[in-house]
């Protein structure tokens, strides 16, 4: 069967980043990882947590050289049960932001994406819900790593995310 599933595409929740894709890798699950640069070119960040109420639901990343904040994951749009609006009630919360590790600034991030449904399941299920499989992800991490692997074996997690 063709496959739909378009690995050429980034998700969604990278537009605001100039990403390189480093890898699509194939095992048990799927694995689609990406550098992440500001649109100014820097790669040094500080990381905060989004909360609703006390529940952590994103990440937020801040460059240091240029001043752009930018959210780089939102739970509650993105990812599988974001898409499909499984967590709308943590909307409802008071929103904060918390720094990551006191303020330090990270500058090897990755995003890796992980997909536990079989390919052809998810093209379908993204067909018949109007949505691109590539936003449909299972598991959100932010890594940091200077090793160029095809995705994180042994990065450090600095923020992670279970999407379904
Ligand atoms: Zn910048």
């Amino acid at each position: 069967m063709a496959s739909e599933f378009d690995f050429d595409e980034a998700p969604r929740c990278l537009r605001p980043f100039a990403v390189h894709q480093m890898a699509t890798a194939y095992a048990d699950d799927i694995f689609s990882s990406y550098t992440l640069a500001c649109t100014c070119g820097a790669r040094e960040f500080q990381v905060f947590d989004q909360r609703h109420d006390d529940q952590f639901s994103g990440v937020k990343l801040n460059c240091v050289t240029c001043g752009k904040e930018a959210m780089l994951f939102d739970g509650t749009v993105d990812g599988y049960d974001g898409e499909f609006g499984h967590l709308d009630a943590m909307k409802a919360g008071a929103v904060t932001y918390t720094p990551v590790d006191d303020g330090a600034i990270f500058s090897m991030l990755i995003a890796v994406f992980t997909f536990n449904t079989d390919q052809g399941e998810l093209t379908d299920l993204a067909r018949d819900s109007g949505k691109r499989p590539i936003d449909l992800f299972d598991w959100f991490q932010l890594v940091e790593d200077d090793r160029d692997l095809p995705f994180p074996k042994g990065g450090d997690t600095v923020w992670e995310f279970e999407c379904a």
